[in-house]
């Protein structure tokens, strides 16, 4: 089969490759019918997350299940799904408190052997552990380009949003307008926010974030934590939601909220370590949180949003293109010349 490898830092080429196989009693194989390309990916592009070469890539993915072991109950050949970006077994402790995330026997796509030696989705197939807690079968009546992001990125975006705790009325800042910021902009308004300011450098993507129903700050013209405090009254927002990974984004979340405000982190940050505003924290009486998403509590809800027509992840789809081109949206999407990039095989 084809699929997209990891092959060293800046360099993923398009191979041929053995088609994977149910090897576990709860596996499935999923004949992938669309992928997609992340900002994780990039950080594993740019050599920033440890990989082994010949990793097939790809986390974000929905597909057709062609084969299932003994042990999986929930899902049968033919029918279509949506996988999270990591597995969880839905038995272990921290799974049963609902932290999915934590699991103990989670694994991650399309990240190598460091992190579970998982199969990717930028490939014709691919191999799902734990599937009957990791997939979630995609509803008659919503595409594949719907469903796709509920695995990942909406997720996120909802995650980031939720932990904010956004009250009806409030204003809200988010730090990036990638896909992870938009799908932030889209799920914040779930919570009815008065104000959404979403804050980036790249126009068009600003400009989506404005069609979501955002405020857009370009950081290229003004300074972002000026222009929230002088459109709050000096204030500031009442909560902020990171969505880029850098430590300088983490710096524009913190400092944009008012006394007593929520910051909401789900960039993956680019540093293991870095200078924490402690006394600002505790003067100002500011919550903190940080994590990558429990996508498997969210899976199911947000699919009954994406079905009401509340939600419309597609709508950041700003290419389509093929498998083979794979190595060519990876560039496209690192250069900020696409918003999202969706993969057919
Ligand atoms: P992306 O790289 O496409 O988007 C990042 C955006 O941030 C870009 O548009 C960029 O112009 C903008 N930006 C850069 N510096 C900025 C700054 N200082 N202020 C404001 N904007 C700035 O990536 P993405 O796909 O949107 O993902 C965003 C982050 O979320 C990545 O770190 C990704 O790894 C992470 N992520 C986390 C989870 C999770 O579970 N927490 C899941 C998916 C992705
Ligand atoms: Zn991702």
């Amino acid at each position: 089969m084809k699929a997209l490898t990891f092959q060293g830092e800046g360099d993923v080429k398009i191979r041929e490759v053995p088609k994977p196989s149910v090897a576990a009693s709860n596996d499935a194989l999923i004949k992938v019918t669309l992928g997609a390309v992340c900002g994780s990916d990039l950080h594993i592009l740019h050599g920033h997350t440890p990989m082994n070469p010949g990793t097939i890539l790809g986390h974000e993915f929905v597909g057709v299940v062609e084969e299932v072991g003994p042990e999986v109950k929930r899902f049968k050949p033919g029918d279509r799904v949506v996988s999270s970006f990591f597995t969880s077994c839905g038995h272990c402790t921290l799974c049963r408190k609902g932290w999915f995330n934590q699991c103990v026997e989670k694994g991650t796509f399309g990240h190598g052997e460091y992190f579970g030696g998982l199969g990717g989705g930028q490939a014709d197939y691919v191999v799902v552990p734990n599937a009957d807690h990791t997939m979630e079968g995609i509803p008659d009546g919503i595409r594949d380009d719907q469903a796709i992001f509920v695995g990942d990125i909406l997720s996120t975006g909802f995650f980031g949003a939720e932990r904010a705790e956004i009250k009806p009325g409030d204003v809200v800042a988010i730090v990036g307008a990638g896909p992870v910021g938009l799908m932030a902009t889209m799920c914040a308004q779930l919570f009815g926010p008065a104000k959404v300011f979403v804050i980036d450098m790249v126009d068009a993507r600003l400009e989506i974030a404005q069609e979501l129903g955002g405020i857009p700050i370009n950081a290229k013209e003004v300074h972002p934590v000026g222009a929230i405090e002088s459109a709050t009254g000096g204030i500031g927002a009442d909560s902020s939601i990171e969505c880029v990974g850098l430590i300088s984004a983490i710096d524009t979340a913190i400092h944009c909220v008012r006394g007593g405000g929520t910051i909401s982190v789900v960039g993956v940050p680019s540093a293991v370590q870095a200078d924490f505003p402690y006394l600002r924290m505790w003067l100002k009486s500011l919550t903190f949180r940080a994590g990558w998403c429990n996508v498997q509590a969210y899976m199911r809800p947000l699919l009954e949003l994406i079905a009401a027509g509340r939600l419309r992840p597609e709508k950041i789809i700003s290419h389509r293109m093929k498998l083979e081109q794979a190595e060519e949206a990876y560039r496209m999407f690192d250069a900020r010349e696409a918003t999202k990039i969706v993969l057919t095989p």
